[in-house]
């Protein structure tokens, strides 16, 4: 298994978000993450990610056989993790160019590597665009491709995308399909794939574009349900996430 979740319980600001979370993704697979507004996705990629407000109360996290529980986010970064997050900070001072060369361990004084500014393009970005300042004043669009770009510097071995498909049309969902294709080595045949992802998407649009393995329902802290991705979104778009909690996949 790349990623191993046992009986997660997490807390944020005292109160109890996760409560015994189990989830297994093996290499080469990309699972699909459900579940109404509240349920504690983000919190999930938060926490795999290990940023400090998110508090670990019981159970553990082991990737690459290796118990990441109390690692730093810089460490788990420089294991193989990755996220494109739902919203992510503005950051004023500091380039997309610049934060380019960070990812990619070039030295911020040098000119950017021409493979960045290749990514950038086929991402729809101008040279231009590369010297403004991280997200601000970003289009929701634009917040979501940077978000990929960076992910394409930095090429993780498992990827978390929190709703990469929420506020862009669809001209760009498909550009963005395919760069996340790229990320989970779905342009390779399925038995050689080694790179893995967990995906939240809250309306199950870009799976029309990136095909999934599994998906899973979060619903108050604990994954209610898991089964075959098109047949758990078919019955959620039928009755909601209510049937998830005794539907017939798990029973
Ligand atoms: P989802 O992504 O499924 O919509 P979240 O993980 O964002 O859900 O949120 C789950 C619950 O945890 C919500 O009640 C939310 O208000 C709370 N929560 C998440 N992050 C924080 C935080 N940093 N501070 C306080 N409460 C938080
Ligand atoms: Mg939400
Ligand atoms: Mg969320």
């Amino acid at each position: 298994m790349l990623l191993e979740i046992e009986n997660l319980a997490v807390e944020v600001a005292g109160k109890r978000v996760l409560k015994g979370v189990n989830l297994s993704i093996a290499e080469g697979e990309t699972h699909v993450l459900l579940g109404p507004n509240g349920a504690g996705k983000s919190t999930l990629f938060l926490t795999i990610l290990g940023f400090p407000q998110y508090d670990v109360v019981e159970g553990s996290i082991k990737f690459k056989g290796q118990d990441i529980t109390n690692l730093t986010t810089a460490e788990r970064v420089q294991l193989g993790i990755g996220v494109s997050f739902q919203t992510p900070p503005a950051i004023r001072g500091i380039s997309v160019g610049d934060l380019l060369k960070i990812i990619s361990n070039q030295d911020v004084r040098e000119e950017l590597n021409p493979r960045m500014k290749e990514l950038a393009n086929q991402l729809k970005f101008s040279d231009e665009f590369l010297d403004r300042d991280v997200n601000l004043g970003f289009s929701g669009g634009e917040v979501k491709r940077s978000e990929i770009l960076q992910l394409l510097a930095q090429m993780p071995d498992f990827t978390m995308f929190d709703e990469p498909d929420s506020g862009v049309d669809i001209e760009n969902v498909e550009l963005l399909a395919s760069e996340i294709g790229t990320l989970l080595d779905k342009d390779k045949p399925q038995r050689i794939r080694q790179r893995s992802g967990l995906l939240i998407t809250h309306l199950g649009y870009i799976l029309n574009f990136v095909s999934a393995d599994k998906a899973h329902v979060l619903i108050d802290g604990v994954i209610s349900c898991s089964g075959n991705p098109n047949e758990i979104l078919e019955d959620i778009r039928k009755s909601g996430f209510n049937g998830c909690v005794e539907c017939a996949q798990c029973l």
